[in-house]
């Protein structure tokens, strides 16, 4: 018999069940339980191609068993079971799927959170027993091993017999101590009420065999009413899970404690989900689906690691672990199984994916999940908040993606930042604030929401009462483009576009201001050169002197952009100097050209920087700017 070593990160994990004061040691039982079904899955997959197999799923069992002398208990199944090599693999070394994150996050987390989090599997036993063996035989295999541990230092493995394929579990059972009684996991009531509690939908029955006291039945006498009735005890074999998994049963008999507790063991999230999607369907296509909207993100979630994708059963067999093409990827997000019967069993994973049947399902689901995300929206508005702090982004990258194809969809599920409600808005709420004058919809691009709802044109709007979208994530930028208008009305990028303010009128009297005030923009235009490319009246300004808009469609963002990737970019959008004729700084320019020429020339440069410091541009001399500034001060 060989010893062996447990690898470094597994004895770290196994000293922590050992060691473990987790008050819900009782979980054990789930993980083994979940261990077994999934190799009876294995099995029962193979079983629908190899005829070999011999065994048909009312064949397929888990077995608890109970030695209370030994202080044993046993979790057996006829499942694909392990060859050596796999229990070397599998049972020394941890090679579940959290591993990897267990690694990095080990450091941080105390124990019971490292339990909560990755469901730990098989080494939970070790939490309730003192020593662990595991009787396998793997499927078509000659030889069956036995592996053995006490936990810290290491285990063994030896050949043994064992009749037919799969595994059997035993754990010894830890002494007694004042505040654990590992002796209650020897009683039957007690394993019914757990296997009740974890594992009522297990596909296959979870048996024990129990005694019963019964009252035996004697022939009726004249006198049988003054006998004591007898009993006698009968060893029944009973199932103690209904084994209808939750999505297959109904809406109205199932709790909510139910679906989220299948949520937390199914998906090993601990958060509550944000919402539940329960559908039963017949018709073209017949399924069950139970779909749940996580409020938060894995930590790998917006990573290529990320796996999507539903679970796919058919008949109450897994065949896909993470089908992608039943969820669009605007909805990665999702979670969740569906069951049809509908799909043949033995169809290769290429060509599932194109099946009718698939496409029918996957396009039925995305309705449902919109609904639901749209309930969320409007009813429990503070679960949507937290949703969409998680998943925001991807509704948006799936708004813009795609050439837009998916924005109907999408579109009054986004939310952006308003600057006069100081919070979120979907774009019908943003439409249905509007004043009546109102014709657009605004919005301003940049890195920060304060900055944004500091520039002078949003200023404006806000003075009238007019409301504007700050948009602050890099995918923010392409939306407007997509969407072009919602309910009819038009974006306007506040920092690119002309706002069209002004009304008819309002534009009439500009155009005459600009007549009567065109020797001052010819004035500002000679004076400033080069340096911009228009000057000109602008009747958005408000109780603001200047601003700087660029000329042409690029936005000065996109300057910015252009100069953080290289600082010596000499892209440069054109710069339109706007000014507003009634302003009194305005008024003082025109009352010194003619006058004071070089007063008014000093009065053009620093309007000109003004423009630019409105506009959050970089001033290309800024000495020169405090000087001028200081000289008009004496
Ligand atoms: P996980 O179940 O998360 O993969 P575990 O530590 O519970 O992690 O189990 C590790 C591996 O050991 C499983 O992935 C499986 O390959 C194998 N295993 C555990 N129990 C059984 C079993 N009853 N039959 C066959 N294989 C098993």
């Amino acid at each position: 018999m060989e010893k062996k070593q447990f690898k470094a990160e597994s004895k770290r994990l196994l000293d922590l069940m050992i060691n473990s004061i987790y008050t819900h040691k009782e979980i054990f039982l789930r993980e083994l339980i979940s261990n077994a079904s999934d190799a009876i899955d294995k099995l029962a997959y193979q079983a629908l191609t190899d005829e070999n197999v011999g065994l048909s799923r009312s064949d397929f069992v888990i077995r608890l068993a109970v030695d209370k002398d030994a202080r044993t208990l046993t979790v057996s199944d006829n499942g694909i079971g392990m060859s050596r090599e796999e229990m070397e693999e599998n049972l020394g070394t941890i090679a579940h799927s959290g591993s990897l994150q267990f690694k990095t996050e080990m450091e941080k987390k105390d124990d019971i959170d490292i339990i909560g989090q990755f469901g730990v599997g098989f080494y939970s036993a070790f939490m309730v027993a003192e020593k662990v063996t595991v009787v396998s035989k793997k499927y078509g295999a000659d030889e069956a091993w036995q592996w053995e541990s006490t936990g810290a230092d290491g285990y063994s493995l030896s050949p043994c017999e064992k009749e037919n394929a799969g595994t059997v579990i035993t754990l010894y059972l830890k002494q007694d101590t004042d505040d654990e009684r590992y002796s209650d996991y020897l009683s039957d009531y007690r394993l019914r009420s757990l296997v009740k509690k974890y594992s009522d939908y297990i596909r296959y029955p979870i048996k024990m065999e129990v005694e019963e006291q019964r009252p035996v039945e004697e022939p009726e006498t004249d006198e049988a009413e003054d006998k004591e009735p007898k009993y006698e005890t009968v060893v029944e074999d009973q199932t103690f899970n209904s084994m209808v998994p939750l999505w297959q049963k109904n809406k109205k008999d199932v709790t909510e404690e139910e679906y989220q507790s299948f949520y937390r063991e199914k998906f090993f999230d601990y958060e509550k989900p944000a919402g539940v999607i329960h559908v039963s369907v017949e018709g073209a296509v017949t399924y069950k689906a139970l779909l749940y909207i996580p409020a938060k993100a894995p930590y790998d979630f917006y990573t290529k690691d990320f796996k999507h994708g539903l679970q796919l059963y058919s008949s109450g067999v897994l065949i896909m672990e993470n089908c992608a093409d039943l969820l669009p990827e605007h909805f990665r997000f999702v979670r969740g199984v569906v069951d049809t019967q509908d799909l043949s069993l033995n169809i290769s994973r290429e060509l599932l994916q194109h099946t009718r049947e698939l496409k029918t399902i996957a396009a039925n689901l995305e309705k449902k999940i919109k609904a639901e995300l749209l309930r969320l929206l409007e009813n429990e508005r503070e679960k949507y908040e937290k949703f969409y702090a998680a998943f925001g982004r991807q509704l948006k990258y799936g708004l813009v993606s795609d050439y837009g194809m998916h924005k109907e969809l999408l579109q009054d599920l986004v939310e952006f930042r308003s600057d006069k409600e100081g919070k979120l808005v979907t774009l019908k709420e943003y439409c249905a604030a509007m004043p009546e004058s109102q014709k657009h919809i605004y919005f301003a691009t940049g890195s920060s929401a304060e900055q944004l709802s500091k520039l002078p044109q949003t200023g404006m709007l806000r003075e009238r009462g007019f409301d504007v979208l700050l948009l602050t994530e890099q995918v923010d930028e392409f939306i407007p483009q997509t969407l072009r208008t919602y309910e009819s009305h038009e974006f306007r990028n506040i920092l690119t576009d002309d706002l069209d303010l002004a009304t008819e009128e309002e534009k009439k009297a500009a155009e005459e201001k600009s007549e009567e005030f065109k020797a001052c923009l010819d004035f500002l235009k000679d004076t400033l050169g080069d340096k911009v490319a228009q000057v000109r009246v602008s009747s958005d300004l408000g109780s603001h002197p200047v601003t700087m808009v660029p000329d042409g469609g690029m936005s000065f963002e996109m300057e910015k952009y252009f100069r953080t990737l290289d600082p010596n970019s000499d892209y440069r959008c054109g710069r339109i100097l706007e000014v507003n004729p009634e302003h009194p700084a305005l008024q003082a320019l025109r009352a010194s050209i003619g006058a004071d020429t070089e007063k008014a020339q000093k009065y053009a440069q620093l309007l000109y920087c003004q423009g630019l410091l409105m506009a959050n541009l970089p001033l290309e001399d800024p000495t020169a700017y405090t000087d001028l500034v200081c000289e008009m001060m004496r």
